[in-house]
């Protein structure tokens, strides 16, 4: 009989062959989910799922994008600023971070 804390879904369950040969079934920890840049999906460096919860690294959009997009969207924006680009130049994905219409 399987122990009562073995039988929710908190653990995954995986079978084993013992070195005497036996099946034997065992359980693990599962592993947490990533948090992911929300421009290109890639896995952001830093950053922890704690308690269901993200924690960051204090970085300016450090728990939204990742290193390549974030330094892209502060670019655009200085550049904005300067006035060096219009708002029409900038690509879409990146409109909604370089906070075009906020001012
Ligand atoms: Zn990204």
């Amino acid at each position: 009989m399987t122990k009562p804390s073995l039988r929710n879904k908190r653990l995954s369950k995986k079978v084993r062959r013992t070195p005497g040969g036996k099946l034997k079934s065992t359980h693990k920890r599962r592993k947490g989910k990533y948090a992911s840049c929300k421009i290109c999906g890639a896995r952001i460096q830093g950053v922890r799922l704690d308690k269901g919860k993200l924690r960051g690294s204090g970085r300016v959009f450090s728990k939204e994008l990742c290193h390549d997009c974030s330094s892209k969207v502060i670019e655009y924006r200085t550049m904005l600023e300067n006035k060096a680009i219009e708002q029409s130049e900038i690509p879409m994905k990146y409109i909604k971070y370089v906070g075009v219409g906020q001012k």
